[in-house]
């Protein structure tokens, strides 16, 4: 089998050769004669390494059960390589540079090592270990430096800027000239136009950048999993309802210590305990060592690492003729500047501290009332909380969760999907998953055909960082008029299953898992003629919102909300109640969000990151808006990993910029019914399906006639704003 596939490829290599022959220059001939070679050559030296063949698997998903650590390096290395060949390939034709041989060609290079990063960096994520960490190590300075070689290539960014000066004559459609104008700024941003020094400083800075971020999301997962709240005696699990207890001690058992129980600082371990437990001590202490993470002065720390990265690429974006990194990242998205993005979240800032000034006092006097003796604290927040709302609207966690087991919040969403888009999700047992509790699923259009793959992977384990996100193992393109369909992944870290309980998700979860759908249904709907996008990271949360906002509706509701062990749907006034508590604790939830945007903004815009020290900063910023001290960040400094070790530096605040979008747009769809067909069509033409090939403004507008109002966002979060 290995041995055919091989001859397959030799031959397509010649293929493509011998088209290179009859119409390139002599030099161009020479290059593509040797570099067949050159992979012929890899191909036969890496024979069982699965990254050097077509995958041969349905759909051609990764044949993860072929994939083995040590195969990554050589793959990467080859990916690199034959990246640049297929550059300077275009660099050498002798041809004058158009759109077909130089942006569409440039927009085509580089498919072996995306395929072999998309599976990396999804593993990095989901499910590392020492080997894999130690690659990423070595890795990122190489694809740092890979990235700078195409970015700062002098003869490749003449041609682009060749066929870019005469843009307005080459008739290209708006896919075409938003590629190229794409094009020709990410070179520009990438350091084009610096002179010889400036360069070399700029892939100096780059490289630091790289080590600093891998670093930085190492000591987070460390951090979290050096953490136990192991408890021995059975009376400090007061308050605790059973299925939290059951938590525990499952959580325990998995960790060796069977007879006892385990709290970890993973979200779903730890909020449960915070929401019930009635040890005081206990709260502190978990919540200390969650807010603490990388805090401490220890080998994990990253205090040193936040600081030295926000100051590096502030070098970065003065290089460049920014005033400062969030200047540079600002340009790219809807809100274009600092300043708009500092307006508006200030806008939003002093309604929301109002409301969770509110909140404190409500949870203090209940403290008051019943016989506590303390002041609130972060660490008593989700306890009295809890205990308000059961109060105030009869209704807690514990009632809601025997409704929302995770099969069927699962079949939920493919029922809405099913309504809205008419698509079909048949699951796929044999393919190969990297992870035993990992989901496969087959996507279809109602009448059969394929629209793509999806991976689902739920709960938390240690070799995974916590929070959830939508990804891709392939992202849908054109080749040749054909459309190669994506693979699509979600990663999540929901409530295990305990010995006597499937996985029950909290409201929150529920919540988070139709958000990281969305994400996915722009994956799987994408209609890119090319595989360079362009999405502003302040859109980028429309199609996962709007997801949110089916979740609880009582339609949607009474078609998946079952009781897990009598299949009983849920009752009339639990949804009720379930829908007059939706803005509770929205002071708060909204509170912790806004700072963690503020304190990402004050990185990316500070003028000397070299010269502060990352508390005292820190601790300034929340000073100055006046956070109150019962609420922490939701992200502090140390664990940010979105704005550390992730794509949102400047960015944080795009989840609520877009929720400006997503709550306009889902006027639309009460407008007309929450399930209408007609309305669905248009957001999955004009939003779903180009999303990242345009303005983002512009698809909106085409779908919802009008640029989109503040008023949904603020009757959606509570929050009135004077005007
Ligand atoms: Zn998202």
């Amino acid at each position: 089998m290995k041995d055919k596939a091989m001859t397959i490829l030799f031959i397509g290599l010649i293929v493509v050769a011998a088209a290179a022959v009859a119409c390139k220059s002599d030099e161009s001939a020479a290059l593509a004669r040797a570099e067949v070679e050159k992979a012929a050559a890899a191909v036969a030296a890496n024979p069982d390494n699965p990254f050097f063949q077509p995958y041969g698997t349905p759909f051609s998903v990764p044949p993860f059960d072929r994939i083995k650590n040590e195969h990554f390096l050589p793959a990467i290395e080859e990916g690199i390589r034959r990246e640049q060949a297929e550059v300077d390939a275009i660099v050498a034709d002798a041809k004058k540079p158009t759109f077909e041989n130089t942006i569409a060609a440039l927009d085509h290079t580089g498919i072996f090592l995306s395929d072999v990063n998309a599976v990396f960096g999804a593993l990095q994520g989901a499910h590392t270990n020492k080997d894999l960490q130690a690659l990423a190590r070595q890795t990122a300075p190489l694809m740092a430096a890979h990235r700078d070689n195409i970015g700062l290539n002098e003869k490749l960014f003449a041609r682009v800027k060749a066929v870019y000066d005469q843009r307005a004559k080459l008739g290209l459609d708006r896919e075409g000239m938003f590629l190229l104008e794409n094009t020709y700024k990410d070179f520009v941003r990438g350091g084009a136009l610096l002179d010889a020094a400036q360069k070399a400083r700029f892939r100096e800075l780059n490289q630091e950048l790289s080590l600093l971020s891998v670093k930085f999301g190492e000591n987070v997962l460390g951090e979290t999993n050096a953490f136990q709240l192991v408890i021995e005696a059975k009376a400090d699990l007061v308050g605790l309802p059973p299925s939290v207890v059951a938590l525990g001690a499952e959580t325990a058992k998995q960790a060796g210590l069977e007879g006892k129980w385990l709290f970890t600082i993973q979200v779903p371990s730890m909020t449960p305990f915070l929401t019930y437990s009635e040890r005081r001590p206990l709260r502190e202490t978990i919540h200390r060592a969650y807010f603490m993470k990388g805090d401490n002065d220890n080998e994990r720390d990253n205090k040193e690492i936040a600081r030295k990265i926000a100051d590096l690429r502030l070098q970065r974006a003065k290089l460049l003729g920014y005033a400062s990194h969030a200047a540079f990242v600002l340009e790219q998205n809807m809100a274009k500047t600092p300043e708009k993005v500092d307006a508006f979240l200030k806008q939003l800032w002093e309604p929301t501290l109002v409301k969770a000034r509110e909140e404190a006092s409500a949870l203090q006097a209940l403290i008051d009332r019943t016989g506590g003796t303390f002041k609130l604290a972060s660490w008593d927040w989700w306890l009295y909380t809890e205990k308000l709302r059961a109060e105030k609207y009869a209704l807690d966690d514990s009632a809601l969760r025997p409704y929302f087991k995770l099969d069927n919040v699962r079949d939920g969403i493919f029922a809405l999907c099913d309504k809205l888009y008419g698509l079909k999700f048949i699951e796929k047992p044999d393919l190969p998953r990297y992870h035993p509790e990992v989901q496969v699923f087959e996507v279809r259009e109602a009448d059969g055909r394929h629209v793509g793959v999806l991976y689902m992977d739920f709960h938390p384990r240690p070799s995974k960082r916590s929070g959830a996100w939508s990804g891709a193992f392939r992202r849908a393109y054109y080749e040749k008029g054909e459309r190669v369909p994506p693979v699509s992944t979600i990663t999540c870290n929901f409530t295990r299953p305990t010995a006597d309980a499937p996985s029950l998700l909290s409201t929150d979860e529920v919540a988070t898992f139709f958000h990281e759908f969305g994400h996915s249904l722009a994956t799987l709907f994408s209609q890119a003629r090319y595989r360079s996008r362009t999405v502003a990271r302040d859109s980028v949360e429309l199609p996962s919102q709007i997801m949110e906002h089916w979740a609880f509706e009582p339609e949607l509701l009474a078609v998946y909300a079952k009781h897990y062990r009598t299949g009983e749907l849920i009752p009339a006034e639990l949804v009720e109640k379930l829908e007059k508590s939706s803005l509770f604790n929205q002071g708060f939830v909204t509170a912790e969000y806004l700072a963690a945007c503020i304190l990402d903004m004050a990185w990316h815009t500070a003028p000397n990151p070299a010269e502060v020290e990352t508390r005292a900063f820190e601790n300034k910023v929340m000073a100055d808006i006046g956070l109150i001290p019962e609420i922490v960040p939701r992200y502090r400094s140390t664990y940010f990993s979105h704005i550390f070790n992730g794509g949102y530096s400047a960015g944080y605040y795009a989840y609520i910029w877009s929720e400006v979008l997503d709550c306009d747009a889902y006027e639309a769809f009460k407008e007309k019914g929450i399930f209408d067909r007609a309305t669905a069509e248009s957001f999955r033409k004009n939003v779903l399906e180009p999303f990242g090939t345009e303005e983002p403004m512009a698809q909106y507008v085409r779908f919802r006639g009008a640029e989109p109002k503040i008023d949904g966002l603020l009757r959606n979060r509570g929050l009135e704003v004077k005007k």
